[in-house]
């Protein structure tokens, strides 16, 4: 069993945009960072970056002004419905999808695994309904199976609460809110005694997390962010997790880290299963 990751495409907004403490005018390149887990049972997918419909036209959708502002670059091929077939998956295999947070780079793939269950953080689920953010994508509310859930569960990795998403300690979730009100990290258990920890965006880049804690918040932050105090806390348990608890982080956006990831079956890193109960036929 084992963990991989792709990209739905790129996104690219200019350095003193996104970066904390400024930066200057060129232009800062993205992924949109998908997790593909092998379990057992199926896939499980962090994040699901955009749908086949957006990649082949994305001026329709999200429309000329997102993909403009967001510098979105996407092909076809690049939704990860069609990246799963050039692995030797079905899109078929894809049993759950977990949304680190419902904003549209994050979610809108999930319209592609229509019998997949969508898993999100109550709270996320209840920004969105809100729809105080234009960022969000209210599409994910007709996703036809959604799971909610509370971090009602222990500390885990540095963190205050956490929810295990199977219940066998393998895949857990962890309350990092501060970007979005219900972003989450996802935690998953890899062979030996390490974790990778997705971050969704409540990390976008390495630096966010390593560099100093008084560096001031982006122009990205204080346009977008739900509590910037929030996120420089869940950027300190981020550190920990990385520090104290020997996790590899994986932030959704910073293209350094993922070229280093793997990225295909063969290089694919090794996940601990052993307490996942093979399901009865
Ligand atoms: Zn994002």
């Amino acid at each position: 069993m084992s963990v991989l990751f792709r990209t739905s495409g790129t996104m690219q907004a200019p350095a003193f945009v996104l970066r904390r403490g400024g930066g200057g005018l060129g232009a800062v390149r993205m992924p949109a960072t998908i997790a593909v887990i092998e379990r057992p049972d199926g896939l499980v997918l962090v994040d699901a970056g955009w749908s086949r419909s957006q990649c082949a036209w994305p001026e329709r959708d999200p429309g000329r002004a997102k993909t403009l502002f967001l510098g979105l670059d996407v092909k076809p091929e690049d939704a990860i419905a069609s990246q799963l077939l050039s692995l030797g998956y079905s899109p078929g295999d894809v049993k759950h999808i977990v949304a680190t947070h419902l904003h549209i780079d994050h979610i809108g793939g999930a319209a592609d695994f229509p019998k997949a269950t969508v898993h999100c953080a109550e709270t996320e689920w209840a920004a969105t309904w809100r729809r105080g953010r234009p960022s969000y994508d209210p599409r994910a509310l007709d996703l036809p199976t959604v799971q909610r859930w509370s971090f009602t569960g222990p500390a885990a990795l540095g963190f205050g609460a956490s929810h295990d998403l199977f219940g066998d300690g393998t895949v857990l979730l962890l309350d990092a809110r501060g970007h979005t009100e219900g972003s989450t990290a996802v935690a998953v258990k890899l062979a030996g005694e390490g974790w990778m920890v997705h971050a969704g965006d409540a990390a976008m880049f390495a630096d966010d997390v390593r560099d100093d804690a008084s560096k001031p918040p982006s122009l990205y932050m204080r346009a977008l962010s739900w509590s910037i105090p929030a996120q420089r806390e869940t950027y300190a348990r981020l550190d920990a997790a990385e520090r104290e608890h020997g996790a590899r982080l994986v932030p959704a956006h910073d293209w350094d880290v993922y070229n280093a990831l793997p990225h295909t079956r063969e290089e694919a890193w090794p996940c601990a299963w052993t307490r996942v109960k093979k399901p009865k036929r």
